[in-house]
Formats: C-alpha cells, structure tokens, sequence
C-alpha cells in the first residue's frame, strides 16, 4: 500500500538511492529519474565512516553491504619518501565500540547496486533510465518536471540529488561559480594479486607529502586496493572534468615519492584524472515543494571523505522529515533543510582545511616531518576532527515527527 505523497528524484548517485529506499520503506510513492542509459557508479572505492554505515545499516542493508565489503583494522599516515609509518586511528571493533557502527571501505558499484536491488524489491517500477531532467515548474497543487526526451512528470515534491552540476540548483538559485581547487585526483584500482603482501594489508593509507597526498585503502573484501592521488596543479586546461589519464603522466607527478607509492602507480592500468572543484556553501538549498541533497548543494573536496556520508545522512533526515509532515512537503522540506545546513557547510568548510595539513611544505623533510605529524596527527587533534563526523546520529536527530523504524 503507497502513500499518496509522491516524491521525485533527480540523479540515482548514492546520495538519491537512498533517500529513494528510505522513503520507499515509509510508504512514499518514489519516482527516480536518472541521465545515464544504464546504472552505475565511477571505477573506484568509498570509504563508509560510522556515520554513514549507522543509516545504510537502518535500511536494511547490512549483510549485503558486508559481504562484499572490507572492514579495515586501521588507518595509518605515511611520509611521502621515507615510508616512515604513524598509526592514525583503529578502525574495526574500536569504531563499533566508540561509534556503534563500522568504517567500512567498498567499491562504488557494489554500494550502488546493493542500493538499487532493494529499492526494485519494494517497487520494480521506481527507477527510470535515460531521463535527463531539463527543467521544472512548481505550483500550490505540485510539481511538474521535463526531460530531454519531451517527456513530463508529476510529483508532489522534488529532490535534486543530480550531484555537482545539477540542473535542479540551477532552476532554483540560478548559475554558480565553480572555482578550480588547484587540486587534481588521479583515480584507479588495482588488483590485490598485482601487490606485494605488505601493499595488501587490510589497511586504510594517507601518504602525506608537499603539494600532494595519496590515500590507499582494500575493497570487495581485499581482492582490490582503491588509488587516490591528489596533486597540486596550477590550472586544469581540459574543459572536461574526468577524463582518462596514462601511468607515465601519474608516475611523473610522484616523482622522488616513496617506492610503494610507485609500485601502486605501476599498477594502476588507465587512471583516470579529477578536477576537484570547490563552491561557497549555498545559503539557501529549498523552494516551496523543491530542494536539494549531496553534491548538488554541498558539493566537497574530498579530504574527510564525507561527501557521499552526506549524502547518505540527507537521504536519511530528509524522508524522516517527510514522513513527520507529508500532506505539507514544502514544510517538511524547509525543516530537512534546516536540520541539515550548519553540519554539511562545517564540513566542506573542514574538508578545505585539511588541504594545507595534508600537503604542507614541512613535510619535505624527514625531520621536520617527524614532528608536524606527531603535533598534527596527536590522537587528542584527530579525535577533535573526527568524532563530530563519526558520532552524528541522522536516525536520532530531533526531526519534530515520528521516531524511526529500525529495519530487519
Ligand atoms: P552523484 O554521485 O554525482 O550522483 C548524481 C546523479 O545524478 C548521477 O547519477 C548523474 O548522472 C545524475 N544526474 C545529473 N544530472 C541529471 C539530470 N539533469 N537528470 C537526471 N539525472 C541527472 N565521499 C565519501 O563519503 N567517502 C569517500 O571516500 C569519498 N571519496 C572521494 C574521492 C574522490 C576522489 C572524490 C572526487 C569524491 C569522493 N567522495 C567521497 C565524495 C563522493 O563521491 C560524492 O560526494 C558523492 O558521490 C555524491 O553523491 P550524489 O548522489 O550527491 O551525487
């Protein structure tokens, strides 16, 4: 039995799948439209802190995530040329213990798929493929939505989860003004049998070093290693943002770096390269029966890995909002936002940060680094950073409705 409310969603990324599975599981009558002809999500890892885990667990999703996830005892911090190694914080039984939930590290389309098959298990019929929504109109009574097709649609709210070049901010705020962070990603995985044993370890790696870093990390239960490296570069100079890049170009931007991080770079196949681009939180992300979630209103460098966790949690806080006050979506919706604004702007505004620690000049040398990682990384400074993201509780925040099912 549906509810009558009927929600549309723009963009099947993480961030729009799982605000669809949370309010399918409450009743809602979902329609998700998504640009791409087939489903999927880019080559490459995702790191599930506490805070996401804690409401994919909620959804049901536990044991599907588990069987193809890797859950990694520890994350480490190592120096750009020595190797010299410092423990970062414990993952495994020490997050379920401090947080309630685990870190997990997975492959983006194993999340991705194990979120589509539970929401075609409750309505076969909720995901639509090459729908490229070009625009929308809202009145009292509900919101009309066009595609590229010619095609329209009628819902009773809309949520833009059509990341971080969305058409639904643009019909709302207007153009914005994406800066180039002057920051690139080399991106890859690569299989775990291509490594030495030390380089398989279930692990999670930030390599640190001037003007770049490099974070490694197991997938699909350690048969692959996830590649992120990030480089300090003066201007992008392709007008597309992803495109394929060579070894010999990745290899050339580590150069001197320490013989592991080669060794990875050898084995990376066709890497492909990011422009990592950054936006000014938006002040306002709702209008009437519209609004926004994930990248498409607090898009985010990646150096808290948080982006999709936020997106994740605005899926969770925004069909709890809906189900508090459903006959009233455009209530509901400005509520979502407001329960949701000063956390995402703190941590785009933190993610930032984190470039200068990362890629700071001290690291250069051994000696110095020695002592900046030892202040910087002390456990007291990585427990300030870190606990308010892990500890967030997006099932428990104080949404003014009904109190949330726990899924099976
Ligand atoms: P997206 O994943 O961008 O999904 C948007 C969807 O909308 C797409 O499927 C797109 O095709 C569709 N779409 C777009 N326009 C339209 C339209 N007009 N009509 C219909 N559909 C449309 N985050 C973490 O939490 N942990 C990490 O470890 C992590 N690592 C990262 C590493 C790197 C190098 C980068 C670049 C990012 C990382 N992130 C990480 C961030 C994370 O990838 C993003 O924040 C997250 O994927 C955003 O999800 P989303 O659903 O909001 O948007």
């Amino acid at each position: 039995m549906y509810r009558k409310t009927r929600i549309a969603i723009a963009g099947a990324g993480i961030g729009g799948l799982t605000a669809a599975l949370a309010l399918l599981q409450r009743g809602f009558q979902v329609e998700v439209f998504e640009q791409a002809s087939a489903f999927g999500e880019v080559g490459a890892g995702i790191q599930l802190s506490a805070n996401g885990t804690r409401c994919l667990f909620a959804l049901g999703l536990r044991q599907d995530i588990l069987r193809c996830a890797s859950q990694p005892s520890a994350k480490e911090i190592r120096h750009w040329s020595t190797g010299d190694t410092w423990r970062l914080f414990d993952l495994g039984a020490e997050s379920v213990e401090r947080y309630g939930s685990p870190y997990l590290m997975m492959h983006r389309a194993d999340l991705h798929a194990v979120l589509v098959r539970h929401i075609r298990a409750i309505r076969p019929e909720a995901l639509h493929l090459g729908a490229r929504l070009t625009g929308f109109e809202q009145s009292e009574a509900g919101v009309e939505l066009r595609f590229e097709s010619g095609h329209t649609a009628q819902a009773d709210a809309l949520v833009g989860a059509d990341g971080v070049h969305s058409r639904v901010r643009q019909a709302l705020h207007g153009d914005d003004d994406p800066q180039y962070t002057g920051c690139m990603a080399w991106r890859g995985v690569i299989p775990a049998t291509a490594l030495p044993a030390h380089l398989r370890r279930p692990v999670g790696t930030n390599w640190v070093g001037p003007g770049a870093h490099v974070i490694t990390y197991p997938v699909r239960q350690g048969e692959l290693i996830n590649f992120v490296g990030i480089v300090e570069r003066a201007a992008w100079q392709k007008e597309s943002w992803t495109e394929q890049g060579t070894v010999d170009e990745c290899r050339a931007d580590f150069n001197g770096w320490h013989p592991d991080v080669l060794t990875l770079v050898e084995q990376l196949g066709r890497p492909f390269k990011w422009a990592l681009m950054g936006r000014a939180p938006l002040s306002r992300w709702s209008r009437g029966r519209a609004t926004l979630l994930g990248d498409a209103c607090h898009p985010t460098l990646p150096f808290l890995a948080q982006g999709a966790m936020m997106a994740i949690e605005d899926g969770v806080v925004l069909a709890r909002c809906l189900d508090g006050c459903p006959d009233d979506p455009a209530t509901a919706l400005q509520r979502y936002e407001r329960l949701r604004h000063a956390r995402t702007s703190a941590i785009v505004l933190k993610s930032a940060e984190n470039t200068k620690r990362f890629h700071n000049p001290a690291l250069a040398s051994a000696d110095g680094a020695q002592a900046y990682i030892e202040k910087e990384w002390a456990a007291d400074k990585v427990r300030a950073r870190y606990d308010w993201l892990f500890e967030y509780d997006a099932l428990s925040v104080d949404v003014g409705g009904h109190a949330v099912p726990e899924a099976a």
